[in-house]
């Protein structure tokens, strides 16, 4: 059973049986996610780096693999930890006609499942390396966004599947973590990968806002993410487009952004704005 969630409806409580209170294995393996990820990351790159500060051509070679096998076991980790811990959207009818929304709009061939996870985390993400990839909503977000909101993050995060950015973060989520004894070598790799993850985002943005279908829903989200659920309902996002349309985000506000994976909030939205005016989003709604 769920909650009936006709558009623009806040799809709030609906019940989900996998995780009531005490629920052994399945509260265990969902609750602490990221936790686990983070300490086997560390010590295992620990590791790697110690391995490789030799130097040698042996060493970077086998650095390199264990690091791209590390990485691939942590991707198969997840997605087996969520088929066993985590609800598929199917068996939620409001989520699942969302997904199917997204799916339908971005014309998405490839299996992606849609996995829920209850935690009160305003969050969701993709994990995969080749099809059948997942997509990871935690119940947070989907009490904290209307129908169309959620279709923005959830077509967001398909976005980066059909990017295939979920593949090349599988394949090189371990770079600036090996040095191999090269002074600063971790930093300029990382500041590359952070570049990249930045762009990324802004084209799983535009898929977001062509499964959505309304730049204002999906700058609410944006906003929302940004300075919260409650502060951000409260925002007139139409004084927001106009801003956009005649500004851009300045240099200083770019450079905020050099050492963060994700772009600002401001700059998000502006690319947003530009690409809903050009004309590019089919039945788009601004
Ligand atoms: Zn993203």
């Amino acid at each position: 059973m769920g909650v009936a969630c006709a558009k623009g409806t806040v799809l709030a409580a609906a019940p989900y049986p996998a995780y009531a209170s005490g629920d052994g294995l399945a509260c265990h393996l969902s609750l602490p996610d990221g936790d686990h990820d983070l300490a086997t990351t560390l010590a295992v790159s620990t590791a790697l780096i110690i391995a490789g500060s030799s130097f040698t051509v042996g060493g970077v070679a086998i650095v390199v693999i264990l690091g791209f096998l590390f990485t691939y076991g942590m991707v198969l980790w997840r997605n087996w930890r969520l088929k066993r811990s985590a609800l598929p959207s199917e068996e939620v009818p409001e989520v699942h006609a969302i997904v199917e929304q997204c799916r339908s709009r971005l014309g998405v061939r490839d299996p992606i499942r849609v996995y829920i996870v209850n935690a009160p985390v305003l969050n969701a993400y993709a994990v995969g390396f080749r099809a059948p990839q997942s997509i990871v909503v935690y119940t947070g977000l989907i009490r904290a966004l209307d129908h169309d909101e959620l279709a923005y993050v959830i077509g967001h995060e398909m976005g980066h599947v059909l990017f295939r950015h979920t593949t090349i973060h599988a394949l090189t989520g371990q770079l600036g973590l090996h040095t191999f004894g090269i002074p600063l070598l971790g930093y300029f790799l990382r500041y590359i990968f952070y570049f990249w993850m930045r762009v990324a985002e802004f084209s799983a943005d535009r898929a977001g806002l062509i499964a959505c279908g309304k730049l204002e829903k999906a700058l609410s989200t944006q906003l929302k993410l940004s300075v919260g659920p409650e502060r951000g309902a409260q925002v007139d996002v139409a004084p927001i487009i106009r801003h956009w349309r005649e500004n851009d985000v300045g240099v200083a506000d770019q450079l905020k952004d050099v050492l963060s994976t994700h772009p600002v909030a401001q700059a998000r939205m502006d690319k947003m704005v530009d690409f809903a005016y050009s004309g590019a989003v089919p039945d788009l709604a601004t």
